[in-house]
C-alpha cells in the first residue's frame, strides 16, 4: 500500500515533466512553426495531463495502472518527439529525450533509455542523414544520462540513509513497535483529527504485572523475551490503523482511532484474556502472567493530549489498585472518581 501510494506520487511528480517539456517545445515551435507541431504539442499536453489525474485518481491507480500509464508516458514522449522533429525538418528537438531518458532513470528503466536512445538516434539520422549529428547526439545524450544516472543513485543512497535514521528515530529497538517519542507525535495527530472531525478517539495503557518479579527470578533477558512476545501479541490483535507503542519499560499504548470507549473496552478486555492464557517465553521457559489496563475515550473536556492521557493513565493506577488483571475505563470529565469496574 505504501509503495502503491509512492509509486503513484513519483508518478505524477515525474510526469510533471512533460509540462516543462511542452513549454520547450512551444517556444521552439515560434521558430519552426508547423500545423502539424502545434496538433501534436496539443494533443501531447492532453495526453500528459490524462496520465496525471489518472495517478492520481485513487480508486484507478493500482500499482500496475500507475506502472502501465508510466510506461505509456515514456513511449508517447519519445514518439511525439520524434514526429515533432520529422515534421519540422529540426533534428535538435530529438535532444529533448533527456526528459524521458530522467523519467526512466528515477524508476530504472533501463530497457526504455537505451530504447529512447536508439529511436533518437534513428530519427536524427532520418531527419539530417548525417552521422556526425548521430554521433554527436549519443554523445551529448550519453554524457547526459550518465550524470543522471550518478544523480539518480546519489539521491536514492540519501532517500535509503533518511528512512533508516527515521526508523530507528520512531522505533523502539526491542519490540519493533513506535516508541514514546512517536506515540506522542501520532496521539496530538490523531487527538487534532478526532476534534477536527468529532470521531471518537480511544486510549489505552497496558501495563504487565509484577513485571519486577519476573526479572528477578528469570533474569533480564527472559524479560526483554516477554516484551517482545507480548508486543508481538498486541500487534497480532489490533486493526491496522490502531498504533500500538512502547509507552515506557514494560507498559504500552494503544491508540484506537473511530473506537467508542465500550468497543476499545472489550477489545482490550479480550486482550487481558488472551494474555492471562498465554504461555510466553515458550522454547525456553514458559511463564504465566498478567497486564492491567486503562481505557479512556476523548473527552471534550480534554483541551490537550496531555488531559487524554492523564485521565487513561489514573485509570490503569485504578486497575491496579483494584486487584490487578484487570481493565478500568477512565471516567469522563476531568476529575477522576475512582469507581468500581462496571459489568459491561
Ligand atoms: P506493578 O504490577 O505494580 O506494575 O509491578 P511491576 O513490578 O511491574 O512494576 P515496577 O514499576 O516496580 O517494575 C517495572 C520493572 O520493569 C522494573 C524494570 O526493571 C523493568 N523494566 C523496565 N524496562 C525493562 C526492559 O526493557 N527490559 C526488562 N527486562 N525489564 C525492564
Ligand atoms: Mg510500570
Ligand atoms: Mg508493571
Amino acid at each position: 500500500m505504501l509503495f502503491q501510494d509512492n509509486f503513484c506520487s513519483g508518478l505524477i511528480r515525474t510526469v510533471k515533466f512533460n509540462r516543462c517539456l511542452s513549454l520547450l517545445i512551444a517556444l521552439n515551435l515560434f521558430a519552426y512553426s508547423t500545423i502539424l507541431g502545434w496538433v501534436g504539442l496539443f494533443l501531447y499536453i492532453i495526453a500528459t495531463e490524462i496520465f496525471i489525474n489518472l495517478a492520481r485518481n485513487k480508486a484507478l491507480s493500482s500499482k500496475k495502472v500507475c506502472q502501465n500509464v508510466f510506461n505509456l508516458n515514456i513511449v508517447l514522449t519519445t514518439i511525439f518527439l520524434l514526429i515533432t522533429a520529422i515534421g519540422s525538418g529540426n533534428e535538435d528537438f530529438i535532444f529533448l529525450s533527456i526528459i524521458p531518458i530522467f523519467q526512466s532513470t528515477l524508476y530504472r528503466k533501463f530497457g526504455y533509455i537505451v530504447g529512447i536512445i536508439g529511436a533518437g538516434s534513428l530519427g536524427v539520422l532520418v531527419v539530417g542523414f548525417d552521422l556526425a549529428k548521430v554521433v554527436s547526439f549519443l554523445t551529448v545524450i550519453g554524457v547526459l544520462t550518465f550524470l543522471i544516472m550518478i544523480l539518480s543513485k546519489t539521491l536514492s543512497r540519501t532517500n535509503s540513509k533518511a528512512d533508516y535514521l527515521h526508523s530507528i528515530a520512531t522505533t523502539d529497538a526491542l519490540t519493533g513497535l513506535i516508541n514514546r517519542r512517536e506515540f506522542d507525535k501520532r496521539m496530538i495527530e490523531e487527538f487534532s483529527r478526532s476534534k477536527r472531525h468529532k470521531s471518537p478517539l480511544c486510549l489505552a495503557l497496558f501495563d504487565i504485572d509484577f513485571f519486577k518479579k519476573i526479572n528477578d527470578t528469570y533474569g533480564h533477558n527472559t524479560g526483554d523475551t516477554i516484551l517482545k512476545e507480548l508486543a508481538r501479541l498486541i500487534s497480532s490483535n489490533t486493526r491496522n490503523c490502531d498504533v500500538a507503542a512502547r509507552y515506557g519499560g514494560e507498559e504500552f499504548a494503544l491508540i484506537l482511532p473511530e473506537t467508542a470507549q465500550l468497543e476499545a473496552y472489550e477489545l482490550v478486555d479480550r486482550l487481558r484474556e488472551i494474555v492471562e492464557k498465554e504461555l510466553f517465553n515458550k522454547t525456553q521457559r514458559p511463564i504465566k502472567f498478567t497486564i492491567s489496563v486503562g481505557v479512556g475515550q476523548l473527552d471534550l473536556a480534554d483541551r490537550s493530549p496531555i488531559d487524554f492521557i492523564e485521565r487513561t493513565d489514573k485509570a490503569l493506577y485504578a486497575a491496579k489498585q483494584s486487584g490487578r488483571n484487570r481493565v478500568e475505563k477512565a471516567p469522563f470529565g476531568f476529575h477522576f472518581v475512582s469507581k468500581k469496574r462496571e459489568a459491561v
